[in-house]
């Protein structure tokens, strides 16, 4: 680039030389020669002024160029660190949702032996890497949750997390499929590198069953490279297994893909139920922890009342109920705590979201599956039959 600078510059200087040496000669012995030779040297300087002039531009602009490059590279960390903090981590140009959870094994009600199963095969290997090691254990089973909707699978993995202060990475399988089209591939990859560079983490894949294929029918096309990918992204886990766990979670069990099933993936099967009396009376605790309640409300009412109801539900509840005295305080009334009977009053209007899962469960059942499965679903379907149905089915 100089060098082409350079040799312009050149070109101009023998130009002024060369057109001073013609008038000269012509000039010569006329009476006008000071001037003409002043006026030669004046145009020669504008000349050189002129061209020092482009290149000084050139210049210019190549450093503006330069300066513009500097500023897109800023504009584009900083966009990645906004998206960080906005709950994820930018990977190419995937969005990883990557978080470190705030809560913990005690802010989860109920599920005691899914809690120590997950301690076992996650909380443990994580905080005593060395002692797995020494005993020879294995690490890494992948836990697949399963269970209606709402009953705390995503809760729960949140919070083995929280428990042993692991980074949450949390994959929605529907998200994958719609929002990455033509990428999901790619961000399955992006995905378990973020897992890498965050480990400890926990990789939780949500509604593992949409990329399931139903009972032996044949995937197709995309959905099928994307099985693929991550089958073998969970097979490469085999080295750093013990720092990045695998769980999965689903709706409809009946649904998963058998191959993510095997040894090594998701083997290890744990129904989370919907919440039996003492998980409703303190999922109502956990969910008013930070409400102005009063203090003489009968939780165990409440969890009595709510027989039946998912834990999203009963969440749900302890928010709307909150909703009732704040209205009214907007509306310039005198604010007061939450009372029994907002709560009451709310759940005259919400029912039970469980009944259409538990419709659908007994539709599979009816399939005759010879599964593991089949014991924890006959058993809450024959449980849910038993509740007050007329307040329960919507
Ligand atoms: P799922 O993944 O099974 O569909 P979630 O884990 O998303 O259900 O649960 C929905 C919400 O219900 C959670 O965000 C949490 O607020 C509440 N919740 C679920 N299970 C519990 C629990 N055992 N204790 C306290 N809150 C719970």
């Amino acid at each position: 680039m100089a060098g082409k600078d350079n040799k312009g510059l050149l070109i101009n200087l023998l130009f002024v030389i060369v057109l001073v040496l013609i008038i000269i000669y012509y000039l010569l012995s006329k009476e006008y020669l000071v001037i003409i030779i002043i006026g030669i040297i004046a145009i020669s300087i504008l000349l050189v002024i002129l061209t020092a002039i482009y290149y000084t531009e050139r210049q210019h602009k190549k450093l503006l160029v330069d300066m513009a490059h500097i500023l897109y590279d800023k504009a584009v960390a900083l966009e990645n660190a906004q998206k960080e903090a906005t709950g994820g981590i930018a990977e190419g140009n995937a969005l990883i949702p990557i978080e470190k959870p705030d809560i913990s094994f005690s802010d989860v009600a109920g599920m005691k032996s899914v809690k120590e199963d997950i301690k076992k095969a996650i909380v443990y290997p994580f905080e005593h890497p060395s002692l797995y090691k020494l005993y020879g254990k294995k690490i890494g089973e992948g836990i697949l949750l399963y269970g209606p909707p709402g009953c705390g699978k995503t809760y729960i993995a949140r919070a083995a997390a929280g428990e042993c202060g692991a980074s949450f990475l949390n994959l929605k399988i529907s998200d994958i499929l719609s929002k990455w089209v033509g990428e999901s591939e790619k961000n399955i990859r992006a995905a378990f590198s973020a897992a890498m560079k965050n480990a400890p983490t926990i990789l939780f894949f949500d509604e593992i069953d949409a990329i399931g294929s139903k009972r032996g029918e044949s995937l197709e096309g995309h959905t099928k490279r994307l099985v693929n990918e991550l089958l073998i992204q969970l097979d490469g886990l085999e080295g750093p297994k013990e720092k990045v766990l695998t769980l999965a979670a689903t709706n409809a069990p009946w649904s998963v893909d058998s191959a993510l099933r095997r040894p090594g993936r998701f083997s290890k099967l744990l129904f989370v139920p919907p919440p039996d009396f003492h998980a409703r009376e303190e999922i109502f605790r956990i969910h008013t922890k930070n409400k102005p309640i009063e203090s003489k409300i009968d939780f165990k009412e409440l969890a009595k009342l709510t027989e039946g109801y998912s834990a999203a539900d009963i969440t749900q509840i302890c928010d709307e109920a909150a909703d009732i005295p704040l209205r009214e305080a907007i509306k310039g009334k005198k604010p007061r705590k939450i009372s029994i009977n907002d709560f009451k009053q709310v759940m005259k209007l919400r029912r039970s979201s469980l009944p259409s899962w538990i419709r659908s469960a007994e539709r599979e059942l009816r399939k005759g599956m010879e599964d593991d499965i089949f014991d924890e679903l006959t058993r809450i379907i024959k449980e849910f039959k038993g509740f007050d149905t007329k307040k329960n089915n919507p």
